[in-house]
């Protein structure tokens, strides 16, 4: 007997069926695969560039154009341009200029405040950089406004 099965026996049995199981993610995963694929998506023009706004800033907000030269430019301040600064930045570079569109850092997590909005993946393995910041997430699931933060505590730091 392999050792799962030995530890399923110890513990007296399965309490559900694994081919029932299986075959409800197959019907799941069937139910997503769409012969128009990427076609299915509108494209956030025209009639409906305006959910590409940012409606948390300033519209009138603007500054002069940038013309220097930095040793490392990143693009996107959402968790990979963070880490990828971070890491940059433990490696020995400080010449970094981060470029986002948005008002501020937290990329997903700046645009997506809808009521509830949270992350599905448990905090402490999805939130950078929580050692290095000495943070602890309030909930096991982080709501969104509590990641844009930590975002933003990742990028001041
Ligand atoms: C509600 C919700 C829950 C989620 N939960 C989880 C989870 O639990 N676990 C998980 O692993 N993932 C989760 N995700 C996925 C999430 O998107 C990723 O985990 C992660 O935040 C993506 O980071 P990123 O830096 O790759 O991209 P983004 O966060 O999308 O950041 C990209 C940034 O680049 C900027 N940008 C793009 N193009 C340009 C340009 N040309 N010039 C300047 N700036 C630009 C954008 O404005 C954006 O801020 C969730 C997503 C949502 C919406």
């Amino acid at each position: 007997m392999t050792e799962t099965a030995n530890i399923v026996e110890l513990m007296g049995g399965l309490d559900f069926d694994p081919a029932a199981l299986k075959a409800k993610y197959l019907a799941e995963r069937d139910k997503r695969l769409r012969d128009d694929a990427n076609e299915q998506y509108v494209e956030v023009t025209a009639a409906f560039s305006h959910y590409v706004d940012d409606p948390y800033v300033d519209p009138g907000h603007t500054r002069e154009p940038l013309f220097d030269t930095v040793e490392m430019a990143i693009i996107g301040g959402g968790f990979g341009g963070l880490l990828m600064a971070a890491r940059m930045k433990e490696a020995g570079f400080n010449d970094i200029r981060m470029i986002e569109k948005a008002g501020d850092f937290g990329g997903t997590w700046y645009w997506n405040r809808y009521p509830g909005a949270m992350c599905d993946v448990e905090s402490y393995c999805y939130l950078p950089l929580l050692e290095e910041l000495n943070y602890i997430p309030e909930h096991k699931y982080s709501f969104a406004p509590e990641i844009l933060e930590h975002s933003k505590r990742i990028a001041r730091h």
